[in-house]
């Protein structure tokens, strides 16, 4: 048997400034085929699965490109272009394949594509032809269009937000894929709109109940094959924007319908309440100053580089700087700029500085300050989960009772090594000031005291209800109130 398995995946926000090129694409991840280190990325999951399941029982995985941006603007439309005739062409090249394996992310939206991973699928589908089995992993803050559905046999998402289960799902994937090629199964998707936009952490009620019960129905009934939640991407402006559940049966559509459907009102009866409380900056700040309990960890949600936004906000630390609130160590600020001064002037040495508040008007200006570069690391890197992200060259400042890594890569602030590789002890700091709405919390949650959830108001597009969206057609909550009855 041999199966083709490759990636391609980015997250867009259509409202980002931050534009997405090839660059981006080649700066952040780019594997090229059998190049794929022996770690998983959190988009490239299936290429592992395939390795570490397939291989040993004699199947030949050929591995494609497997490339990942971190989240932005609007993809170039040649960037898509290019990227998606280069996995054409590998698949093409590999051919016969009795599988195609591939991790993709779902969000990616590109300069007259509302939907990539649509364009891509449909393409491999009328290359293959009809009974080659076409599988891929999604991260939930995807889109589902009817497409994808039409094009794939198999449709699976991490079930987890904060994702710690993308390798698990990966290997669901493989597994599925094996059967249905050797047709022990006959997958169908089926599907449910919710028709609602909502953030769905699964580590916290009540989504952590209803992803038991899915991983329960896997388990115990017979038709269901694989159950996943798309939580929707509400900084996507396209069509098919929204949450949507998938049931894929062992060729059973009428009950994998009526079991979507279900399971997609009992989700959409929980809208409005599955965050935890997002507190204003004078809120949190004055809850934050109370707690008895260190280090507090404050996580500044909407300006989290995972949704696309650029990570150098800095209205937080002006209102921290105002307060003269000192003991913070913050991470990450996005400013290759500052960084490259940094390194120039050395460790150890005092310098004039202005750093974040470059990419938005509304994420707060400028900082200036004399500050120390307290120490400087090439190509650092911060764990998730299992992997490994590259915060590119980084600097440690510190000014006035605050310490603030500053990153030349764009990335959320993921984990505490975020802070320890540049030498700095956060759990010896009375405050963390971090950029990430829910992915942070695996990794800050057993050295936090307190977590707050800061809501600065910029620049994520956050509110449904005033994001001004041009291509959505359907009512969704929270725009209409009832959509099902609209
Ligand atoms: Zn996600």
């Amino acid at each position: 048997m041999r199966v083709f398995t490759a990636s391609v995946a980015t997250e867009t926000n259509t409202f980002s400034p931050i534009f997405t090129d090839l660059r981006s694409f080649t700066d952040t991840f780019y594997a090229r085929p059998g190049e794929h280190p022996d770690t998983p990325t959190l988009c490239s999951a299936p290429i592992i699965a395939c390795r570490e399941i397939l291989r040993p029982q004699g199947w030949e995985v050929i591995e494609g490109t497997a490339t990942w941006a971190e989240p932005g603007g609007l993809i170039a439309k040649a960037t898509w272009e290019t990227l998606r005739d280069t996995l054409l062409q590998e698949l093409q090249e590999a051919m016969p394949v009795q599988a195609v394996v591939l991790g993709l992310h779902g969000a990616m939206v590109a300069q007259g594509y509302h939907d990539c991973e649509g364009d891509l699928l449909r393409r491999m589908r009328d290359m293959v032809g009809p009974d080659v089995i076409i599988a891929a992993e999604l991260d939930p803050h995807s889109h589902l269009t009817p497409a994808r559905c039409e094009a794939a046999d198999l449709l699976v998402a991490f079930k987890e937000f904060p994702h710690t289960d993308f390798m698990e799902r990966a290997r669901d994937l493989v597994h599925l894929t094996q059967s249905a090629v050797e047709q022990r199964i006959k997958p169908v998707i089926s599907s449910f709109d919710c028709r609602m936009i909502e953030v769905l952490p699964t580590s916290r009620e009540p989504m952590k109940g209803f992803i038991r019960q899915l991983h329960e129905l896997e388990k115990t009934d017979d038709k269901v094959l694989s159950i996943s939640v798309i939580h929707g991407f509400m900084a996507g402006d396209v069509p098919e924007l929204g949450t949507r559940i998938v049931v894929i049966t062992d060729n059973a559509p009428e009950h994998g319908e009526a079991l979507a459907r279900r399971l997609g009102l009992e989700l959409f009866d929980f809208r409005g309440r599955t965050r935890p409380p997002f507190l204003s900056v004078q809120q949190a700040l004055d809850q934050a100053e109370s707690s008895q309990q260190a280090p507090v960890v404050l996580a500044d949600v909407w300006d989290n580089p995972g949704g696309g936004v650029a990570g150098d906000g800095t209205l937080i630390l002006h209102a921290i700087m105002a307060r003269g609130i000192e003991s913070v160590a913050c991470g990450l600020l996005w400013d290759p700029m500052a960084v490259q001064l940094c390194f120039a002037a050395g460790e150890g040495a005092q310098i004039p500085l202005r750093f974040g508040g470059k990419s938005d008007a509304k994420a707060g200006a400028p900082i200036d300050a004399m500050v120390n570069v307290k120490s400087l690391v090439r190509n650092a890197q911060q764990q998730f989960g299992e992997s490994l992200v590259p915060m590119g060259d980084c600097a440690w400042i510190h000014w006035q009772g605050i310490d603030l890594v500053l990153s030349s890569n764009r990335c959320q602030s993921f984990d505490p090594t975020l802070f320890t590789t540049m030498g700095l002890d956060p759990t010896a700091r009375q405050y963390l000031l971090i950029k990430s709405t829910n992915h942070f919390y695996d990794g800050f949650e057993p050295i936090a005291g307190t977590i707050i959830y800061v809501d600065a108001g910029a620049p994520y597009p956050s509110n449904p209800k005033s994001n001004g969206y041009q291509h959505l057609e359907r009512p969704i909550w929270p725009i209409v109130e009832n959509p099902h009855h609209a």
